[in-house]
């Protein structure tokens, strides 16, 4: 059988700890026999990050940004620690956030459904996909304790010197002690959110929510919103048309109640807080962490496609003192599936494409018919179910493959 050829490369990110092994053994087993893989390989282990002082998570990021599509393995995030464990030079930065920076992405996060696991939301048949705006508000807030009695203001001092738009309002005048916080965000980041979200609907034909509190925040998340109906308006509207998908909004407190009684099926756009909290309460009521993917979309159409999860460190140490591990290799799975089929598509490579449909139809059979890994088995209710190592688990799905 001769092997699938590519024409383009992928941007290929290698990582950290019990992913990386996963990494090796998922390309080993089921893509290499397959695909004649062409990739350009950017190795972010923390260990090559220190010593190229992180240049190479931002040659991997620019590599992207060239080729148009990039497959990421989990990646350490230094703390102190790690900084301690590892003999850093410094504490770099999330890998994550670097390249989001750079191709001024949007993360997008969706659960893999299988037949035996049941999401805690009865009515949910078809995966819900968080998008998460993941720039200001509160995770970029100043803060301030308030000691006494006095008045708070928020003054705005236009850079060109210009009087006219100098702004300056009171926020409260306080009687006593208590807190305050100001927050920010920008037109440009907020617009780039939403051509992300529109193009990845359009990209994978599913309605687009999306959810503020605009009736109590007049100018703030009012701007959100109309900076999304404007964008829709002009540019997506007739693609969306044509797609035979819609796009929603409502208020945050109505999406919630909407997405609990829904079958599932749609991508919800979110805020950056309401993103944190509901892609962890949507990722819980479907399963597991291990069976989410995620993938990172630029507003021009560049793809970055990983794992929702981590390292898997505890696994690690069990591999290192020689232990056999069961870690579930889903997610990463899905990671690879995504970029050869998004190349497949950018290339018009069909073969790459029906490949990319073939490797996940034998993971998701391969679960359904029982043999699955140690994470997922007790929630699965798959007939004469196994719990397998990795190793045959990996082994499972590419004698299916
Ligand atoms: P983690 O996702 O590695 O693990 C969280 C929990 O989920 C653990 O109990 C783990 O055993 C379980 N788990 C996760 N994925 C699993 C899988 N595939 N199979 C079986 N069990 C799985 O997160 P953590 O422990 O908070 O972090 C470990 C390291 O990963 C840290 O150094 C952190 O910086 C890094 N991290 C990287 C990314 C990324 O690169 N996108 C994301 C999160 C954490």
């Amino acid at each position: 059988m001769s092997k699938i050829r590519m024409t383009t490369p992928i941007v290929e990110m290698d990582g950290d700890e019990m992913t990386r092994v996963l990494w090796k053994q998922i390309k080993d087993t089921l893509i290499l026999p397959y695909v004649e893989l062409k990739t350009e390989y950017y190795d972010l282990c923390l260990k090559s990050r220190d010593e190229t002082d992180d240049q190479i998570t931002v040659d991997a990021a620019e590599a992207t940004k060239k080729y148009g599509v990039a497959v990421k393995c989990a990646t350490i995030t230094p703390n102190a620690q790690r900084v301690e464990e590892y003999k850093l030079k410094k504490q770099w930065k999330s890998p994550n956030g670097t390249i989001r920076a750079i191709l001024d992405g949007t993360v997008f996060r969706t659960p893999i459904m299988v037949k035996g696991i049941h999401p805690t939301v009865r009515t949910w048949k078809n995966p819900i996909t968080i998008a998460r705006h993941a720039y200001g508000d509160i995770y970029k807030d100043v803060e301030m304790n308030i000691p006494c009695a006095g008045t708070l203001k928020m003054v705005f001092e236009p850079a060109d010197g210009d009087k006219d738009k100098r702004q300056e309002e009171t926020v409260f005048t306080y009687k006593g002690p208590g807190v305050a916080m100001g927050m920010h965000n920008l037109e440009k980041s907020i617009s780039s959110f939403a051509r992300s979200c529109f193009k990845y609907a359009l990209d994978t034909k599913q309605d687009l929510w999306f959810s503020t509190k605009d009736t109590i925040s007049k100018k703030y998340d009012q701007t959100f919103k109309l900076i999304f109906e404007n964008i829709f308006a002009k540019e997506y509207k007739a693609d969306f048309e044509k797609a035979g998908i819609t796009y929603f909004y409502t208020l945050i407190d109505d999406a919630v109640a909407r997405v609990v009684r829904s079958e599932g099926g749609f991508i919800w756009a979110c805020k950056n807080y309401d993103g944190d909290v509901m892609s962890d309460m949507v990722a819980t009521a479907f399963g597991s962490l291990a069976m989410m993917t995620s993938v990172l979309v630029s507003p021009d159409g560049i793809y970055e496609y990983e794992a929702a999860h981590g390292t898997v460190t505890r696994h690690y140490y069990q591999y290192l003192e020689g232990k056999k591990t069961s870690t579930n290799p889903m997610a990463t799975i899905f990671a690879w599936s995504g970029a050869l089929r998004k190349r497949g598509e950018l290339d018009g490579n069909e073969e790459l494409q029906k490949f990319a449909g073939r490797l996940e139809k034998a993971a998701i059979e391969t679960i359904e018919a029982g043999e699955m890994t140690k994470d997922i088995f007790s929630i699965s209710e798959a007939p004469n179910k196994k719990s397998l190592t990795t190793e045959e688990f990996l082994g499972a799905i590419a004698k299916r493959l």
